[in-house]
């Protein structure tokens, strides 16, 4: 899926179809491919925005 940029490197997805493994928490928004605050939990992890205000929790 392309949101638009890299979770795994922040670079636009059609420079980069997506680096990050599959359970490597996104450290850049795909919105915007700026950098991630991450927060790990003993359920996984969420990934959020600052710029976006938005949160994308994944497990
Ligand atoms: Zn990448
Ligand atoms: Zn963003």
């Amino acid at each position: 899926m392309a949101d638009g940029f890299c979770s795994g490197c922040g670079r636009p997805s059609a420079s980069c179809a997506g680096c990050s493994p599959a359970l490597d928490p996104p450290r850049f928004c795909t919105t915007c491919g700026k950098r991630l605050t991450v927060h790990i939990t003993p359920a996984g992890f969420t990934s959020r925005c600052r710029r976006c205000a938005s949160s994308s929790p994944r497990v």
